[in-house]
């Protein structure tokens, strides 16, 4: 990668304008269709297929993957949308290498499975650039249900609740809808506005009314929620965001990877987007990787990925450390901030070297100082503005079952929700069965 001009601090224009475009690109290009079918062939379509227990929105994907062999990309996408609607997103982002494709057979027989990620994107994508949505609604049911935030959990539950025939408002705090689809997540892994046409084509279903910029606790309150409408879902992902805790956190050159993050993904123009010359990420998880591998792209010289525990404690999977390490990311381990040095503006982060004893994380006392203009906090988000009278376990809104809160008429789900691992596919299938049992709830035929 050439870096011109060689700039001290945070400045913009790093690389040219055509660098930038090809560093953006996408991530995995999709399959062709010669390439589908030969992807394809390679399933054994199994009987009680691993793949598909080990998939959170239980797809079945030994029947998607035959479709797609077939030559019945659009049948093979309905099978997909049945059980996840934002099955095109997770194609993109799910961590499929710690999911069905860890346990296909063929992973486990030859160290190569079926490309199920880019099987599923191929069939999504057949049908979404068909511009055709694939269920009709119920007849109108007359209740009426509001959905807290348009990430994942609340556009799965809205959708399903729609497709029955209820009628859905989704409130949502930021400008666009989308949640962590729109800001969370790398560039490189939602392309062309991918994150937005989604949702245009979900909406599609009919019944349900998106409302952006409208804050819980500021425009609407849960309160008015339980008493306009027959059932509240809420979905608000985690807005909070842990601090360093250190002095200088609020220093020039300190910042959330999260803002960071959702910053470049509404970038219009990414040349004007400055980055440091040498970037420190602490934290790791996806966040830090996504934070990371994309200050090199846009042409920091230097980033490092600094953790607190061993590698193999990382949050980040295996195959998200070594895309941060191909694009040349240093990932340093077992490693805690101690302070940010600087004048002002950052200089460097100082780091404290940990060991594990007895299952404690303890500093050695040894420390090592690493040259940073910019470093961003990815150690972790946290719910924020949640409405009271709701129980909170271990941080987040305590649930059982299908989502229902301690709160009657209440549910939640997603990243804001206690249990569930924070994923994408995770979120989408605890909106679609909390959705369920809502309508289950409203139609009187809940067990
Ligand atoms: Fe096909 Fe692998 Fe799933 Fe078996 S485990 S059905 S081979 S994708």
């Amino acid at each position: 990668m050439s870096i011109s001009p060689r700039k001290d601090g945070i400045a913009a224009g790093r690389l040219a304008a055509d660098q930038l475009a090809q560093n953006f690109t996408d991530l995995h290009p999709p399959l062709e269709p010669h390439e589908a079918h030969v992807a394809a062939d390679r399933c054994y379509f199994c009987h009680d297929a691993p793949c598909m227990e080990a998939c959170p929105t239980s797809i079945d994907i030994p029947l998607f993957i035959r479709q797609i062999a077939t030559d019945t990309p659009e049948a093979a996408a309905k099978t997909i949308f049945e059980q996840n609607i934002l099955g095109g997103m997770c194609a993109r982002v799910c961590p499929t290498e710690t999911l069905c494709e860890e346990v296909c057979v063929r992973e486990v027989a030859e160290g190569k499975p079926v490309e199920i990620g880019r099987l599923q994107r191929y069939a999504t994508d057949r049908m979404m650039a068909k511009d055709v949505h694939p269920f009709d609604r119920a007849a109108p049911t007359g209740k009426r249900v509001a959905v807290v935030g348009a990430g994942p959990a609340g556009l799965a539950c809205a959708h399903r609740l729609a497709m029955k025939g209820h009628d859905v408002v989704i409130h949502d705090a930021r400008a666009k809808p989308g949640g962590l689809n729109e800001y969370g997540i790398a560039s490189y892994k939602s392309t062309d506005s991918f994150a937005q046409a989604e949702v245009d084509w979900l909406m599609r279903i009919g019944g349900i009314t998106m409302k952006t910029g409208s804050v819980l606790g500021r425009d609407v309150t849960l309160e008015d929620l339980s008493a306009g409408y027959d059932a509240v879902f809420l979905g608000m992902g985690l807005a909070g965001v842990n601090a360093l805790g250190l002095d200088g956190d609020g220093r020039e050159g300190v910042a959330d990877a999260v803002d960071f993050i959702a910053e470049l993904r509404q970038a219009e123009d990414l040349a004007a987007l400055p980055i440091g010359r040498d970037v420190v990420v602490i934290g790791g998880g996806m966040t830090a990787v996504d934070a990371a591998v994309q200050s090199r792209l846009l042409g920091a010289q230097s980033v490092t990925i600094a953790y607190r525990r061993g590698q193999d404690r990382m949050a980040a999977s295996v195959y998200e450390q070594e895309l941060a390490t191909a694009k040349g990311v240093r990932i340093l381990t077992n490693v805690q901030p101690k302070a940010l040095h600087g004048n002002g503006r950052l200089e460097a982060v100082e780091f404290e070297y940990t060991e594990d004893r007895d299952g404690k994380l303890t500093g050695t006392g040894e420390t090592v100082v690493i040259a940073a203009d910019q470093c961003f906090r990815a150690i972790g988000q946290t719910l924020s503005g949640a409405p009271e009278g709701l129980e909170i376990a271990g941080g987040k809104i305590a649930v059982t079952g299908a989502g229902r809160t301690s709160v009657q008429g209440v549910w939640a789900g997603g990243d804001c929700a206690s249990g569930g691992d924070d994923l994408t596919v995770t979120a989408v299938a605890e909106g679609r069965d909390a959705a369920e049992d809502i309508h289950a709830t409203l139609t009187g035929t809940a067990g």
